[in-house]
């Protein structure tokens, strides 16, 4: 049976009650045949971006929609899933009084999105092995905790989280829970998505920026109720996604195969990789990886990250980070990139 979730109580009032930005696309949309655009001020000599983009983003929605297996009015499109992100914190934070629960090691725009909207932060670690504590969770609730935010499969650790300590916060926590996606296209775990109905606390985001190849392009999605992406419509910038990259998305949303071998491809590299990296002495640990990189505990993480960069490759030193000392953080690459990364590596004094 669903959760009751009564949106008016988590929801800031004032984004409720917002009278939304009404852009002249949105008031009228079609887009073919023999009309006359005077409404709009652009520059009516053609070229490929004169006109506005569509604030709905319909086409790209359907096909985003039919890849995820949701409905068009379960999705919202931001410019990049963090800007998907600061409308969450946005709609359902107010300033100065609410919080959010964060859970480090975690992804770092939770915190500087938090700090930025002058919204509050509660850090509730992650255990040794990088899964959720729910009970400290929970515990850590206030009255004032509009939101949970987690990546998961999880970015620096690389791991899923446990599914029970997942739909234990769903079930256990009223307010809104936010399962950052990012990197679902790696892993065998399903999307919680699928539990959208369920749940409907629950806010599930994703991101062309990762498997699909598409970072260049800033495509992030949110997938949650209708009534949830409805209130995020409404304060979300009119003309978020730029014509360019609602077209050339469209045309790399299609060609689905490509993506699917390099997902194939990634995970059998980040196999062979964790085998490799494993072989050195320096390497102390190799986390299990869901995603399209690998958390290595080395040494002296400082030291190794000089030297791979002295020898131009470029890694993440995550050292800073919860339960991430002398940690460093490596993305799969093409087999070739590999190879030199595994030669630099042979390199590296022991
Ligand atoms: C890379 C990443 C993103 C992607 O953000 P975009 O703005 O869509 O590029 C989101 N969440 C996590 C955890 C990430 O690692």
């Amino acid at each position: 049976m669903a959760k009751n979730f009564d949106l008016s109580q988590w929801a800031r009032p004032e984004m409720l009650a917002l009278k939304p930005y009404t852009s002249a696309r949105d008031t009228f949309t079609a887009t073919e045949g023999e009309w006359t655009f005077l409404d709009a001020n652009e520059n009516p000599n053609a070229t490929a971006v004169n006109r506005y983009p569509d604030p709905n983003q319909t086409a790209l929605k359907n096909v985003i929609a039919n890849l995820r297996g949701c409905n068009e009015d379960q999705l919202l499109i931001g410019n990049g899933s963090d800007e998907v992100l600061d409308l969450i914190i946005r709609a359902f934070c107010k300033p100065y009084k609410d919080e959010i629960i964060i859970v480090p090691p975690t992804y770092g725009m939770y915190a500087v999105l938090a700090d930025i909207n002058s919204v509050g932060m509660i850090k509730v670690p992650l255990d040794t092995t990088f899964q959720l504590k729910p009970k400290e969770i929970l515990d850590a609730v206030t009255p004032n905790t509009k939101a949970i935010f987690f990546c998961s499969p999880n970015n620096p650790s690389g791991n899923a989280f446990n599914p029970d300590d997942i739909q234990m916060l769903l079930e256990n926590f009223d307010g809104i829970i936010v399962v950052d996606e990012a990197y679902i296209d790696f892993t065998d775990f399903p999307s919680w998505s699928e539990k959208q109905s369920n749940y409907p606390n629950l806010i599930v985001t994703q991101t062309l920026s990762k498997a699909f190849g598409l970072a260049g392009l800033r495509l992030g999605i949110a997938i949650a109720s209708s009534e949830i992406i409805a209130l995020l419509k409404r304060i979300k910038p009119p003309y978020n996604i730029n014509s360019l990259s609602q077209q050339n998305a469209m045309e790399a949303l299609r060609d689905t195969k490509t993506v699917n071998a390099q997902i194939a491809e990634s995970i059998s590299e980040r196999k062979r990789l964790a085998q490799e990296l494993n072989a050195f002495s320096w390497v102390v640990k190799i986390y299990p990886s869901d995603a399209n990189f690998l958390l290595i505990k080395v040494d002296d993480a400082a030291k190794r990250y000089k030297e791979l960069l002295a020898l131009h490759i470029v890694t993440r030193d995550r050292s800073s980070q919860e339960n991430c000392e002398n940690c460093i953080r490596i993305s799969v690459g093409t087999p070739q990139e590999n190879n030199k990364l595994i030669a630099a590596c042979k390199s590296l004094a022991v």
